[in-house]
């Protein structure tokens, strides 16, 4: 005899608790995907406020913008957005130095082995230039071009993201998600009430008395995770020891005249500063360890990085790096913040909200939460969290620099699945993207290239071809990326046009 299946609570009302940029972005997605399905509802408190940053993205935004119904043009004009093709990393090596992971593909590989092979060789051999010349993005960022809709030779659309104003897209998200059904509620969340029985939330109760019942919670409240650490006591697994920054602190400055498609990553001798254009400012930040820069100093280095004078007063975040030990338990699942948080070297938070939101729409619990789809949910968000992990810690530990902070992240070992990783690519020049992960080959070559790890052998398919005929296959590649880059317009002009 087979035992009886336990009885299970269909899923028809979705709570989301925080409305910060996580909370809009589920309200958005689920309200226009799901909306006939079920009710969503979400619950802010102006009183507390969002952590108000948050404003570099990735090119996986644009797809998650078409799920969620997001028009490109009406969000740009909506939050002063500037386009992205890459991050530029200065001083990461030692002081002084540059390089750029750009969102592009470098050059053309073959199905044996990626372009960087044949870079490589072609290296070996004298010649080749630097890999950047073969990636139009990169170039385009460079020489601060971007352009679309007929304005660029025939060919593939540049990869790109989006620099944003935060508080704007939250906004933005909002008018979206209420549009298509969902409802908002004014309200600090006082008190969190369980099921007895099942230990699952049934209700969240507000200052004023106010009750709401819901059937799944998605915890959007920040980095305080009042429903899943307060709540259901999620632990949080604590990842510091590889990534000891704890602080930032962020300023916005006037707009620049030509804003660059791309955002400024410099290191400074506890951590890094940010800068990311927008069209009507510019967002500025740093992010450093307490351990080696107090406030007042980041205070002061913060200042004195910036163009122009301070629109805001900056104020220090803090935050613990590391995630959230289950991202869903019981009937509640944590997006955002309260899900766990790496800091925003490569602009992956935004990116992580929605894959977990696509990721809970399409295992979406209609008819009772089963307990493998919250495992697998589970397994994913970590996969997916421990390969940014691996990849941030990748620029911090192939440093050069002399300082104490740079000397410890060069000192403190890795975690081993990315320690395999350098160790390969520095033996063999072979890289890759497991399932799960977000970062493609070339964006682990173009880093650990950029921190300055040149392997020691590369593929020996690329050593068949002479000199003249490698010569001339590389020229033919970085002459297409050249002329395409040169038919681009300056990505200021694009953004007056295309946007006017
Ligand atoms: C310094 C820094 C820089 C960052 N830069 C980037 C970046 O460039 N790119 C990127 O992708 N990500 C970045 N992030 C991450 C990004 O900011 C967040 O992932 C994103 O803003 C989502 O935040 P959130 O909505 O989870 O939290 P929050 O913005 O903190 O929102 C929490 C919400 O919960 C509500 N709330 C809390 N408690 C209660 C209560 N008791 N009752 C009712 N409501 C409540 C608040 O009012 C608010 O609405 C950065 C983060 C930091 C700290």
């Amino acid at each position: 005899m087979t035992a009886p299946l336990p009885v299970r609570r269909p899923v028809r009302h979705v709570v989301i608790a925080g409305g910060g940029t996580a909370g809009w972005l589920a309200a958005a997605a689920l309200s226009r995907q799901l909306g006939s399905l079920i009710a969503v509802t979400l619950i802010e408190s102006d009183e507390i406020g969002t952590v108000g940053v948050g404003e570099a993205t990735i090119p996986t935004i644009r797809r998650f913008h078409e799920i969620a119904g997001v028009d490109e043009r009406a969000f740009m004009a909506a939050t002063g957005a500037t386009y992205k093709l890459g991050i530029a990393f200065e001083g990461w090596t030692r002081p002084g130095d540059r390089y750029v992971h750009s969102f592009g593909t470098l050059g053309r590989g073959t199905w044996l082995g990626d372009f960087h092979h044949f870079w490589l060789e072609a290296r070996d051999r004298g010649f080749g230039g630097d890999i950047g010349e073969y990636c139009a993005e990169h170039q385009a960022a460079l020489a601060g071009r971007y352009g679309k809709d007929g304005s660029s030779e025939p060919g593939p659309e540049l990869s790109y993201a989006f620099h944003l104003d935060a508080t704007a897209y939250a906004r933005h998200l909002r008018a979206l998600s209420e549009a298509a059904g969902a409802t908002r509620i004014e309200g600090r969340i006082a008190d969190i009430r369980r099921d007895p029985d099942t230990g699952d939330i049934a209700t969240l109760t507000l200052a004023d008395g106010r009750v709401v019942e819901g059937d799944l919670f998605l915890d959007c409240t920040g980095f305080r995770a009042l429903l899943m650490a307060d709540t259901l006591g999620v632990g949080y697994e604590d990842w510091s020891r590889w990534l000891p920054t704890d602080r930032a602190l962020a300023v916005q400055t006037p707009a620049m005249a030509a804003p660059p498609p791309l955002t400024r990553a410099r290191a400074h001798h506890a951590g890094w500063g940010w800068r990311i254009p927008l069209r009507h400012r510019v967002g500025n930040g740093i992010v450093y360890a307490s351990a080696h820069l107090s406030d007042d100093a980041a205070h002061d280095l913060l200042l004195a990085g910036i163009d122009g004078e301070p629109l805001s007063t900056p104020r220090v975040i803090r935050y613990r790096t590391g995630r959230r030990e289950q991202a869903w338990a019981a009937n509640c699942i944590a997006l955002g913040l309260s899900s766990g948080f790496v800091e925003p070297l490569e602009s992956t938070s935004l990116h992580l909200v929605m894959t977990g939101v696509t990721r809970l729409m399409q295992c979406f619990p209609f008819d009772g939460i089963a307990g493998p789809v919250r495992t697998r949910f589970n397994e994913q968000a970590r996969a997916e969290l421990e390969g940014v992990r691996d990849f941030v810690i990748l620029h911090y530990h192939l440093n050069r620099r002399d300082e104490p902070f740079w000397a410890d992240r060069r000192d403190t070992p890795v975690p081993d699945t990315l320690a395999s990783r350098i160790a390969l690519f520095a033996e063999t020049g072979h890289a890759h993207q497991d399932a799960d992960e977000l970062f493609r080959v070339d964006s682990w070559v173009q880093v650990m290239l950029g921190q300055g790890v040149y392997p020691r052998a590369h593929h020996r398919m690329a050593g068949i071809m002479g000199d003249a005929r490698l010569r001339q296959v590389l020229e033919t590649m970085r002459r297409d990326v050249a002329r395409r880059v040169a038919s681009l317009p300056a990505h200021d002009a694009f953004l007056a046009t295309h946007l006017s």
